[in-house]
């Protein structure tokens, strides 16, 4: 078998935070070779909210395929995804008095992403994307351009045409006011800036650090959108799928955005999908305008309609909420009084330690690093990799959630 160290001589671009050669992962736990366990404080960076090989799923996925079923369907309609469609309706959409159409993009974030922008600019005829400092939207020319993120982007010296980026919520850049701002540029008439197609958002900032967009201001966002004609697009893929206790992000608010982008757990399994939602009057697509290969996965569409089912069942936004009250209380009671400079930020099942203002902001690396050793699989996010980000699936037992906080405090409590 490969061991890890010999895949160092595969390309640099991967990153090898977790060094060890995992093996097997049940629940939110994953084991590696020699069988040892950790605990999965981030969901495969939030494919995984039903945690890994989830048995109902794993079932419906077993039996799809022992009937000879269709694997690759590119465009055509198969059972698998009609089935998927009805419950998305049945179970998402129809629930929320939600209108939208549904378009398979392609395996993956980006994919969805790229569609959303192009459909935005052939809609309005306009070319230019208002995007977020701190935003992160995927790594394709279309959706890096619209991501700022320095290391990802300074190698292909991105051209960073028709993106405008502004500061996120009022807030992240202290006295700065966002809205005010974005105001001023949609409203000019004079100075010939030009009038964007789109305001693309995550209303929580994962990649850039947890930031949660407060709901006011979101709304105060969309209604600015909508009285200058400009699209609004949310971009769900991370914290989408419940992950903020709901099934879009955005329901703690009035906002209903023109377009709305997901991936990562809409599958429920890990497999790669990712979905367009588009208010139908935007859908203005020429046929094969916008398509590709691997849209429309057969066994994603079994695993989402199972994981949809499994939402459904099992009250899974009311244990989120629940869970994520447990975390809060504990950063705030055993962390934040260990290390008062970390700021503590979050919502639902996504926490961030920001070590950005402590003597050594870099000791998040070293807290990162020991808490692996420890047994706990956590990231680092934030402009600077400064903030550790608690993103377990969102089925994890309560006793493991404490048992991989309480690996985060004896492990600040040693660097
Ligand atoms: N948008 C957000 C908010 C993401 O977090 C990501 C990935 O982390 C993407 C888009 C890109 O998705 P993918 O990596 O599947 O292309």
């Amino acid at each position: 078998m490969v061991i890890h160290e010999e895949l160092e001589s595969n390309v640099k671009s991967y990153c090898r935070s977790f060094p060890t050669t995992f093996g097997k992962a049940k629940g939110s736990i994953l084991y590696s070779s020699d069988d040892r366990p950790y605990i999965d404080f981030f969901a495969g960076a939030g494919a995984l909210n039903y945690g890994h090989n989830h048995p109902y799923i794993k079932e419906r996925l077993i039996a799809y395929l022992q009937e000879d079923s269709i694997i690759h369907g590119l465009d055509m309609y198969t059972e698998a995804k009609q089935q998927f469609m009805t419950d998305f309706q049945e179970h998402i959409l129809s629930p929320r008095g939600m209108e939208y159409k549904l378009q398979f993009c392609g395996p993956t974030g980006t994919n969805a992403v790229e569609a959303a922008m192009k459909i935005a600019r052939k809609v309005t005829q306009r070319a230019g994307i208002i995007s977020f400092m701190g935003g992160f939207h995927g790594m394709s020319l279309g959706s890096l351009a619209a991501t700022s993120n320095r290391s990802s982007r300074a190698g292909a010296g991105m051209p960073l045409h028709n993106v405008t980026f502004i500061p996120y919520c009022d807030g992240y850049l202290k006295n700065f006011d966002t809205l005010g701002y974005l105001e001023a540029l949609l409203s000019d008439t004079h100075s010939g800036v030009e009038k964007p197609a789109a305001v693309i958002i995550e209303t929580v900032q994962a990649e850039g650090g947890i930031y949660v967009a407060p709901a006011q201001w979101l709304e105060q966002l969309a209604a600015l959108c909508k009285q200058h004609d400009v699209l609004l697009i949310v971009d769900d893929i991370q914290v989408g799928c419940g992950r903020t206790g709901s099934f879009f992000s955005f329901e703690r608010t009035n906002v209903q955005p023109d377009l709305i982008v997901l991936s990562k757990s809409i599958s429920g399994y890990g497999l790669p999908m990712s979905l367009l939602l588009l208010k139908p009057e935007l859908d203005v697509w020429s046929p094969g305008e916008h398509n590709g290969t691997f849209r429309g996965n057969q066994m994603a569409f079994v695993g989402a309609s199972a994981a949809l089912e499994l939402r459904s069942n099992e009250n899974l936004d009311q244990s989120v909420l629940q869970k994520g009250a447990i975390i809060e209380n504990f950063l705030r009671n055993e962390i934040k009084p260990l290390i008062p400079e970390v700021d503590i930020r979050g919502i639902g099942l996504i926490w961030g330690i920001d070590f950005g203002g402590c003597a050594d902001p870099m000791s998040a690396e070293r807290v990162a690093k020991a808490c692996f050793q420890a047994g706990l699989i956590i990231e680092r996010v934030g402009r600077n990799d400064t903030v550790l980000k608690i993103m377990p699936p969102l089925m994890i037992e309560q006793d493991l959630l404490l048992q991989g906080c309480e690996i985060i405090k004896q492990t600040i409590r040693l660097i």
